[in-house]
């Protein structure tokens, strides 16, 4: 099974409209556009599971693919645009949510094909002997980070924050995690309330000690003066594409 990152950046994405910075140019240059944060688990049949919904083109991504579920991490346009979308679908398509009641737009008034299911904290789904469990994160909107067990690996998506409760913190401690990605929306010089930097997601990511660590939710204005300093971080930022086995 792979687990792979439909997009690793922010709302804006990289490049950013009508920004000519160093970064944004490069992803022109290759062709690249990295849209906001999400992945997807591809099981053996074919079919996948979705973490995050955010992917514009979702649909079309997946066109033809049985989605089996969609773990969703919290109500923010850029986590779940893709549904707009998706629930024309003639499939009908579970999504796990955070106990948030406002959602998004007109999500919740015109449901069609989406059947929401709300998740508790630390309350696990089983989906083909794929285990997820509901991690709770503190962002401006309800949050829930996903702990995704495969028979190989365990695997942290974790995205949004400002913070992580103590209570997750010492769920994520006693996990053996083999890959963990963090939000690192910011440079340790931007105050925030919603998002860490690449600071303090280091320091949490070294208390967790998982076996990899990794950055995400990031703009280009957050890595340029990584690029342009040349400093090298313990946990990389990761791009669009960036895919483990699982
Ligand atoms: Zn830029
Ligand atoms: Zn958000
Ligand atoms: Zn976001």
């Amino acid at each position: 099974m792979k687990f792979e990152f439909l997009g690793t950046a922010d709302t804006g994405g990289i490049p950013l409209h009508q920004c000519y910075c160093v970064v944004c140019e490069e992803a022109r240059a290759k062709g690249v556009s990295n849209r906001s944060t999400s992945a997807y688990l591809e099981l053996d049949d074919g079919s996948v599971i979705l973490f995050d919904a955010g992917y514009d083109i979702l649909c079309d991504t997946f066109n033809t693919k049985r989605i089996r579920a969609v773990f969703l991490t919290h109500f923010h346009a850029d986590h779940c645009l893709g549904l707009i979308r998706l629930r024309k679908s003639v499939d009908t398509i579970t999504c796990y949510i955070p106990n948030d009641t406002e959602g998004f737009g007109d999500l919740f008034i015109h449901k069609d094909s989406i059947a929401y299911n709300v998740l508790e904290p630390f309350v696990s789904v089983e989906i083909e002997g794929i285990k997820v469990v509901a991690v709770p994160l503190l962002h401006s909107k309800l949050t829930h980070g996903y702990v995704i067990f495969t028979k190989k690996c365990t695997v942290a998506y974790l995205t949004d924050c400002a913070s992580i409760p103590e209570a997750s913190l010492t769920y994520l401690k006693a996990q053996t995690i083999d890959h963990l990605f963090l939000d690192a929306a910011y440079t340790p010089w931007f105050e925030s309330k919603k998002h860490l930097n690449w600071e303090s997601a280091g320091e949490y990511i070294d208390s967790i000690s998982p076996k990899n660590g990794y950055l995400i939710h990031a703009s280009c204005k957050t890595v340029m003066p990584l690029k342009q300093s040349g400093i090298l971080l313990k946990y990389p930022y990761i791009d669009k594409g960036f895919r483990i086995e699982v």
